[in-house]
């Protein structure tokens, strides 16, 4: 390679996950741009040994210390030159020493190390909305006053950022009327009451358009990834709940929408694969290949729209309304709505009894006045004992 280019540092957590893989895949085609600094993930240290071997990060964080050191050992043997750190300081640390921090921890796990980069100003590619709709407001004053750049890198959000103004022009004055939020309707979404009361983990993580972790893909079939999501435009973008708008569209080639005063609606379209926002959170406004094969209009079988239904999946309702409450409330369905993922995964509850657990947990905890950190993390710990309490019974 001719002149040394200075190589942006990337750092990854939660780099075995779905997300995590997508992302590496990106970096592999763009090593002349991107060079993989650090890699974090819980337990799957076979996983994060391969990772290493391929992309030799200077340092490798595990959350579990065992298998932080069975990954110490099998570096060692392998004569590679890779630190191994531990724990969730360690995770936090990282995530603020880098100039690309990909958030990518599934659920509230990622709070801390997301707030952290954000904090520390980095561009940080978000695909951890869970840690967004717990704090919010915390999250973009953080960035606002550190000039971090919160680049979206769920598929809707980025969209929408695609088809919005230059960031930092105001929406009012840009025309902008509406977003418009796709979604697939998740691999339920034509069964009938009865027939989701009787549905198995296994048929709720079918996703028919999208290969995810387990927790997102129960997320997307109760339509709770949706709620999640419209919490996060409403940060992401700053509105209110009243001009984002739910469609249901099966095919998740329109990834999202904005439709301006004269009667424009931009969409951004592509097929359903990851690489494409993440892609396009890394470089822009540059554009780079993902390896995404480009849209086919002609293959398609059509494109077809719907509304949501609430009675069937009420989630979408629940964060609505917690939204609208506002303070910790959201961080306290989402606290309830991990709980309850992870009781229908272990089959310890039904389909049908996660609105309820939610719902119920959304109820009881709601005595709180501030929404500071402190407050936030008390909130997301007193809504899993909760949640956890009306599953036992
Ligand atoms: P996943 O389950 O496939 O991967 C999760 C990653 O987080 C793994 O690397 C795991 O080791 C790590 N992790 C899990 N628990 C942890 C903990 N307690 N501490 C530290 N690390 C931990 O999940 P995913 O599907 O890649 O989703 C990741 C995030 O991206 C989620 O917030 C999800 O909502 C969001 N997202 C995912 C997709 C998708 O297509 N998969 C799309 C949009 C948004
Ligand atoms: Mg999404």
């Amino acid at each position: 390679m001719g002149m040394a280019v200075s190589l942006l540092k990337v750092c990854v957590l939660g780099s075995t996950g779905s997300i995590g893989k997508s992302t590496l895949s990106v970096i592999d085609q763009n090593r002349d741009s991107y060079e993989v600094a650090a890699l974090t993930a819980n337990q799957n240290d076979k996983a994060m040994l391969e990772q290493c071997l391929a992309f030799k990060p200077s340092v490798a964080a595990m959350l579990d210390e065992q298998a932080a050191e069975r990954l110490r050992q099998a570096l060692k043997d392998a004569g590679s030159q890779t630190k191994v750190v531990q724990g969730t300081d360690a995770l936090v640390a990282l995530a603020a020493e880098h100039d690309i921090v990909v958030s990518a921890i599934v659920g509230a796990a990622g709070l801390m190390p997301t707030l952290a980069a954000v904090e520390a100003g980095k561009r940080v590619l978000l695909a951890n909305k869970e840690s967004l709709v717990m704090s919010g407001q915390l999250m973009m004053q953080a960035a606002q006053r550190s000039g971090a750049l919160i680049m979206p890198v769920d598929s809707e959000h980025n969209a929408i950022f695609q088809c919005m103004p230059a960031p930092g022009v105001d929406g009012q004055e840009a025309g902008i009327e509406k977003i418009i939020l796709t979604a697939s309707g998740g691999p339920l979404r034509k069964c009938s009451l009865d027939e989701l009361a009787v549905v198995t983990p296994q048929q709720a993580l079918a996703h028919p358009n999208w290969s995810m972790g387990p927790k997102i893909s129960i997320d997307s079939a109760t339509m709770m990834n949706k709620g999640l999501e419209v919490i996060e435009a409403c940060h992401l973008f700053s509105v209110g709940l009243e001009s984002i708008e739910v469609v249901v569209h099966p095919e998740s080639v329109v990834h999202s929408m904005v439709a301006y005063s004269d009667g424009s609606v931009l969409a951004q379209m592509g097929n359903p694969d990851m690489r494409t926002p993440i892609a396009h959170a890394l470089a822009w406004p540059r554009r780079i290949n993902s390896g995404v094969a480009p849209l086919k209009f002609t293959s398609l079988s059509g494109l077809h729209f719907e509304e949501p239904d609430v009675e069937r999946f009420p989630c979408l309702r629940l964060a609505y309304e917690a939204q609208e409450i506002g303070g910790v409330a959201p961080a306290v369905l989402n606290a309830a709505n991990e709980v309850a993922v992870d009781a229908f995964l272990n089959e310890s509850v039904s389909f049908l009894q996660l609105p309820n657990i939610i719902e119920n947990t959304l109820n009881e905890v709601k005595n709180y006045h501030a929404s500071d950190l402190p407050t936030i993390i008390e909130a997301d710990k007193v809504a899993r004992e909760v949640a956890q309490k009306l599953i036992a019974n």
